[in-house]
């Protein structure tokens, strides 16, 4: 499954009504309380605003023509009070806006967290995790922009400018008539701005996302990177994706300013006509100056909100691109559905068998007609070249994928058919690479089975080898590890996540022997840890070393996607010409897959 597309940004409009109507029915809604109060606080700016331009006419003719003390109190007290409960509303408006907006993106997060846990493990080896990191901290915010730009600018933009434009027509229509004149190809030109801010957006998202990317790479591989004195290389590489978002970055102010100075420009010629034609009225005319100080400020006040709706297309847009990114995720199906009449699995001597299994991660076949019986309670090692299909195999049993042909069952019920949970909780599995989570040891190792208590915690902690150096930690158990925490040995963590799965105490144990070569003392440790983690269980295991291979009761030999021989370590070191034997031959490497390259 891929991420979608992200160069295809043609958002047409009935895409963005879409996306809009959708945004706006589950979000409004939800909030449709706190929402109301915003928008009767926007009213009321709204009208005020109106309020200010119109009383200018009072003002001037009142105080200054017909110079009446009386009214001119009046009217002043009522424009303070209208500033008073402008500022109110609009406080309160602002602060309503922001806390459902940031409930919106808590909200966001959260869906979208639940929805990635749901996807099959091979979303995620296919998506770059950096571009998914991206999407989720910085398009979430798309949804909460779409939400308080469409209630700001129709509750107050578009209120204020009505309100507005009303008084302009009572104080003059023949000016009015020439402000919709002048409106028309300033919209044609913010339009074709818009078109282009929209296509750099999409791209600055994904340039951005690929420099994230290349410096995670550079992070987690430091040390091939040195060995490799790949410095250069990579630097020359992350400095073009660098200049490239740079310069993105810089298109998409340069296009979403443009806008200014279009708009001054316009503004200026406009409210110098105004006073050729007033100063015309009145002198001619003999029309009176309150008429025009109050058109005039009523254009000044229509000039905020007008720019702020003639930009909106261009936010809207922007942000719908970022919430239909989300969305794109969030509708994204979960790939294995569980059927709907699946049932719980019911363990009684946990033997695993594949029946005639063909798997493919894309087009390549990577499993062929694999059969094989893991029995309950006993030992089966799988060996061969590296690119065999054993991970594949493992893959299989707690359905990280689920086969294309043939079935796997479990004490004779197929895997397809009982609930993925109940699944995996009869399995305990151990990477090669043992993964620790930020927490402490303790909560790594409960990972494992969260209703486990203090004690059987250290109980599998004894078991796996691991107590003496966790109560030899700082803090003991309640130390921290993971990415903030202190640095554990390979052997350590090892014996940490093997604690983990013994915690778990399920019948079957999933194993990827470790490759890396660890110290002596350590490797016996960790050897120690796993003869207890496997006694009674049923477990496959990956097998890298020689002594697992020889004290496995059933060997796998895989090549090529097929099992091609099976049996113990007498029976297949004996039979002639066979991979095993020839394998056997070559020594420690023989069972070491990927060291035989
Ligand atoms: P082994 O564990 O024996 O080394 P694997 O099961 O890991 O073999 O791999 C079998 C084949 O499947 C290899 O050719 C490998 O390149 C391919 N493969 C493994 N994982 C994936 C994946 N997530 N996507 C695509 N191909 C994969």
């Amino acid at each position: 499954m891929k991420l979608p597309d992200t160069k295809k940004n043609n958002v047409d409009s009935e895409a963005i009504t879409g996306m809009l109507k959708r945004i706006i029915g589950e979000n409004g809604r939800d909030h449709i309380g706190g929402y109301s109060i915003a928008i009767a606080c926007l009213i009321l700016v709204a009208l005020s605003t109106a309020y200010i331009g119109y009383i200018m006419k009072l003002v001037i003719d009142k105080a200054f023509v017909d110079r009446d003390i009386s009214d001119a109190w009046l009217i002043c007290v009522s424009i303070f009070l209208v500033f008073v409960v402008r500022g109110f509303a609009g406080y309160f408006q602002s602060v309503i806006l922001s806390k459902i907006g940031n409930n919106i993106i808590a909200r966001y997060q959260r869906r979208l967290y639940m929805h990635l846990m749901t996807l099959s493990v091979g979303f995620f080896s296919e998506a770059r995790s950096a571009q998914l990191a991206a999407r989720i901290s910085q398009n979430v915010s798309g949804i909460r922009d779409v939400m308080n730009l469409t209630i700001t600018s129709t509750a107050r933009d578009f209120l204020t400018f009505i309100s507005l434009l009303g008084v302009m027509i009572v104080q003059d229509p023949v000016l009015s008539i020439a402000f919709f004149v002048i409106a028309p190809p300033l919209f044609i030109a913010l339009r074709y701005i818009s078109k282009r801010l929209r296509a750099a957006t999409r791209e600055a998202v994904v340039l951005n996302s690929h420099v994230l990317g290349a410096m995670q790479e550079t992070i987690q591989g430091i040390s091939i990177v040195k060995a490799f004195t790949m410095e250069n290389e990579l630097e020359r590489k992350i400095n073009k994706l660098i200049t490239a978002a740079e310069h993105r970055q810089n298109r998409i102010a340069r296009l979403s300013e443009r806008n200014g100075p279009l708009m001054e420009t316009v503004a200026g010629f406009a409210i110098a006509s105004l006073f050729a034609y007033a100063a015309y009225r009145s002198i001619y005319d003999n029309v009176s100056p309150g008429v025009f100080f109050s058109f005039a400020t009523s254009l000044l006040l229509a000039y905020d909100p007008a720019r702020r709706l003639a930009k909106l297309q261009v936010q809207l847009e922007r942000a719908v691109v970022n919430a239909r990114m989300i969305y794109e995720l969030l509708d994204m199906e979960p790939r294995q559905r569980e059927l709907p009449d699946a049932k719980p699995l019911v363990v009684t001597d946990a033997r695993i068998e594949f029946r005639d299994v063909r798997f493919a991660y894309g087009d390549d076949t990577v499993l062929d007609d694999v059969s094989l019986v893991a029995e309950g309670g006993q030992t089966t090692a799988l060996v061969g070249p590296s690119g065999a299909g054993k991970s594949t195999v493992i893959n299989l049993i707690p359905r990280f994928y689920d086969p294309a042909a043939g079935a796997i069952y479990i004490d004779g019920q197929d895997i397809a058919h009982v609930t993925k949970r109940s699944l995996r909780e009869q399995i305990a599995y151990v990477s090669q690479q043992p993964y620790l989570f930020e927490g402490t040891i303790r909560d790594n190792i409960r990972y494992g089975r969260p209703e486990a208590s203090d004690a059987e915690v250290e109980q599998a902690a004894r078991l796996a080898y691991a107590h003496d150096f966790i109560v030899a930690q700082p803090q003991g158990y309640d130390t921290p590890v993971g990415e903030n925490g202190v640095t554990l040995s390979g052997g350590q963590r090892q014996r940490v996540s093997i604690a983990r799965a013994l915690v778990r105490n399920a019948p079957i144990l999933l194993l990827d022997e470790a490759t890396s070569a660890l110290d002596t003392e350590s490797e016996a440790a960790v050897q120690k840890a796993l003869d207890e983690a496997m006694s009674g269980r049923t477990v496959v295991v990956i097998a890298h070393r020689l002594s697992t291979v020889v004290r496995a009761e059933k060997i796998i030999v895989m090549q090529n996607g097929r099992v091609v021989e099976e049996g113990n370590h007498e029976t297949l070191a004996e039979a002639d010409n066979g991979l095993y034997a020839r394998l056997n031959n070559l020594q420690r490497p023989a069972v070491s897959g990927n060291s035989r390259k």
